[in-house]
């Protein structure tokens, strides 16, 4: 019996041949070139899992005297490895106590109120920052820090952290080390006793004073301030762009040094307008939704095409390569905030790939005439 090169192939281990990624388990061979093994041609098959997970009602977080924290994180939102999100809010006089993240750089958006942080750099130096609506701050991986509402009026923030891994409830906190530490230890350390026999616990959100400006000294006014800006200013200084259904302002490392893992974009769809179909070559998207309505679809190769609603309170994740688009269904303004885990924004558009073909080419695709090809020329890219 003749050996053809389909049967070769078929009887063949795909990763024998090489022609198998072990990282992605994805077959390199094009659809139609031959029949891989069916097992790897199901797992392409695979439905495209859910990409959108309610922040803001899906689990009942922390709630205290304090304030409240909600976590999207890989246990509650699976596809999300790469960037976790938190919900937190803080009343007058509250604080998330002093802490640090071991595996993720924290990444935040105040949606309502006043915050003041202060964080100290492997340098000695701290920093303390103010920060309103529209303004975020970026602590690198380790940085310890400390989140405090400033007035009187409860504050409201999403925070980014560039590992879906990472968990707000499992990170290290002071309260937690101190508390299960030796008294003698403690004694020791800080040449002082009043630490020592701290009942076990983690503070997490602690209530105190109401905090006012200008900020106190700190314990040692010897402390230098950080030279290192932890605050960007992203709806008065992000790089604006219009366009004729909305405008995007776009904060990468370039404008904010120290948002080295990071690319942030706020972004507004009009009513009937649409974030035009594209994809980012380098970067995992996470969105968390501000306002409005709208509508995600992803594109995930081998036929696979999936369509999920979003509003208030809810984010959504495409992962880095995935075509997609963004509808506004509502009837008010689609209002985002976007995270990439990349310090350099990047995207392919669709229409500006195909207009950067010739129109035969591009009629040969779809059975169209050289001057439907053409018309293409009237896509552009962004938001319309
Ligand atoms: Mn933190
Ligand atoms: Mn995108």
């Amino acid at each position: 019996m003749e050996l053809t090169r389909r049967r070769f192939i078929a009887a063949t281990p795909l990763s024998a041949m090489g022609l198998l990624s072990a990282a992605t388990g994805l077959s390199l061979l094009a659809p139609g070139t031959a029949k891989a093994s069916t097992s790897a041609r199901d797992k392409h098959r695979e439905p495209l899992e859910d990409f959108i997970y309610d922040i803001e009602n899906g689990s009942e977080g922390w709630s205290g005297a304090g304030g409240t924290a909600k976590e999207a994180t890989v246990e509650e939102f699976p596809v999300s490895q790469s960037i976790a999100g938190v919900l937190m809010t803080l009343k007058p006089g509250a604080f998330r106590e002093l802490h640090w993240h071991s595996i993720a750089a924290e990444w935040a958006y105040v949606l309502e109120g006043r915050v003041r942080t202060t964080v100290i750099s492997p340098d000695g130096s701290s920093s303390t920052d103010v920060f309103e609506v529209g303004d975020i701050w970026y602590f690198p991986k380790g940085h310890g820090h400390c989140l405090e509402c400033l007035g009187d009026k409860t504050c409201k923030f999403i925070l980014g952290f560039d590992s879906g891994h990472f968990s707000e409830f499992g990170t290290f906190s002071l309260t937690d080390w101190i508390s299960h530490t030796n008294p003698g230890i403690l004694s020791h350390n800080m040449h002082s006793n009043v630490l020592a026999n701290q009942p076990a616990r983690e503070l997490y959100i602690g209530t105190g004073k109401i905090v006012t400006l200008p900020r106190e000294p700190y314990i040692n006014p010897d402390i230098p301030e950080g030279t290192s800006a932890h605050k960007f200013r992203m709806e008065a200084d992000g790089i604006l762009q219009n366009y004729a259904g909305g405008y995007t302002k776009l904060v990468s490392s370039k404008e904010f040094p120290i948002q080295t893992t990071l690319t942030a974009l706020r972004m507004n769809i009009e009513p009937g307008a649409m974030r035009a179909m594209h994809w980012h070559p380098n970067a995992d998207e996470w969105q968390y939704v501000m306002s409005g309505e709208g509508r995600v679809t992803i594109f995930g190769s081998h036929g696979r095409v999936k369509a999920m609603s979003y509003n208030q309170g809810k984010v959504a994740f495409i992962k880095q390569g995935y075509g997609h688009f963004i509808e506004n269904t509502g009837k008010e303004t689609l209002k985002l905030v976007v995270l990439f885990n990349s310090p350099v924004y990047e995207e392919v558009a669709l229409n500006t790939w195909l207009n950067a073909n010739p129109p035969q080419l591009i009629a040969d695709h779809f059975g169209i005439t050289v001057d439907q090809a053409t018309s293409l020329v009237k896509g552009g890219s962004g938001i319309f």
